[in-house]
């Protein structure tokens, strides 16, 4: 069964076709927004436009280079939050209008739920497990039941893991996002040369990395941002990782400290951009080991913003018998569960 992701939540527009059955990728084609780099984080107008710009450019290319008759499209996803509301509306008004014209279904996709779910796509996983997302503007703790129940554990109260990477990364001259940028610099540094908070030490299961983030900058402050070294920055970089890798293994040691013994999860999932860091990955795959629970991450690019995993979201619904509709609106602000 094929199904069409639509994905316009952010910078980047993504389209993919999927096949469900085979969990196979038959095409992915995404557009990155460079023209925010300059501003050193997304801005809305520039990213509606740019969406509104280069939506169907991409459909159609996609179209064409996966040699996929239309009439093959079991259904369409798009998501419809949350994100920002110019994107989501171009995301949206345009997937109903594809939709209308190929005669196919439509659901509208919850994109952090897209996320927690992708992993399905990537590898053979039942429910339920944990899932650990943390993105450009979210950090969650949660249990998926089922590709419709999402259980909230602990969630992000400021910045996102993501948001704290790109901001220090900023200040340290890299281009946005820099998550990426930052675990390469990571590589050379030593990750306990500079002292930095271990991020929300607390028996809670939610996450803070703004005061991480301000402490970061204040050092950097302290150097002096113009003559810091390659090796410095590479400290610095190196260390952020840690504190955060710290920071969210503390959390998982607080979930399983509350944990009745028979309840205890035996997979969870690492998703949304920051789990494309193949050193967290590390960090998080042993920490969850000592707890006997296998820790599945996908792949670098199903991990930051795709559009697999709004198709595969699609599918999910579809199995899942949620019926398909036209009536719905973008929801901004939309929480991953309950
Ligand atoms: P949200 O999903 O919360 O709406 P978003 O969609 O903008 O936010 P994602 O695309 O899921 O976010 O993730 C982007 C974030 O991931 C950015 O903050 C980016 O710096 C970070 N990121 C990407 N690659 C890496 C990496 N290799 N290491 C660390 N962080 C990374
Ligand atoms: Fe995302």
């Amino acid at each position: 069964k094929i199904f069409l992701g639509i994905e316009t939540s952010c910078d980047d527009t993504a389209v993919a076709l999927i096949d469900a059955e085979e969990k196979s990728v038959l095409k992915h084609c995404i557009h990155q927004q460079i023209e925010h780099q300059s501003f050193g984080g997304v801005v809305p107008d520039l990213a509606f436009k740019g969406h509104a710009k280069h939506l169907p450019n991409l459909l159609n290319t996609l179209l064409k280079s996966a040699c996929v008759d239309k009439e093959e499209i079991e259904g369409i996803g798009v998501t419809a939050g949350p994100g920002l509301a110019g994107g989501l509306l171009v995301g949206v008004m345009f997937a109903k209008g594809v939709s209308i014209a190929l005669k196919k279904p439509l659901w509208a996709i919850n994109h952090l739920q897209a996320h927690a779910l992708v992993a399905r796509l990537c590898c053979d996983l039942e429910f339920p497990y944990l899932a650990l997302l943390f993105s450009g503007g979210h950090c969650e703790f949660v249990v998926v039941y089922s590709a419709t129940e999402f259980y909230l554990l602990g969630y992000g109260l400021d910045d996102a893991a993501g948001e704290c990477l790109d901001k220090v990364g900023r200040r340290l001259g890299f281009s946005f996002p820099a998550g990426a940028a930052i675990e390469v610099a990571a590589k050379m540094g030593d990750p306990l040369s500079v002292p930095l908070p271990i991020p929300m030490r607390d028996k809670s299961l939610n996450f803070s990395f703004s005061g991480l983030k301000s402490a970061a900058l204040r050092w950097i402050n302290a150097e002096g941002e113009k003559k810091l070294s390659f090796e410095k920055k590479a400290n610095l970089c190196a260390s952020l990782q840690y504190a955060i890798g710290q920071g969210i293994q503390k959390k998982i040691e607080n979930f399983f400290d509350n944990l009745p013994s028979k309840s205890n999860p035996r997979v969870a999932v690492f998703c949304g951009g920051v789990a494309a860091n193949q050193y967290l990955r590390n960090v998080l795959e042993e920490c969850f080991l000592q707890y006997d629970v296998r820790l599945f991450t996908p792949p670098p690019k199903f991990c930051t913003d795709n559009g697999m995993m709004i198709a595969w979201n699609a599918y999910e619904k579809y199995r899942a018998g949620i019926l398909p509709s036209m009536n719905f609106s973008i929801r901004a602000r939309w929480p991953i569960g309950i």
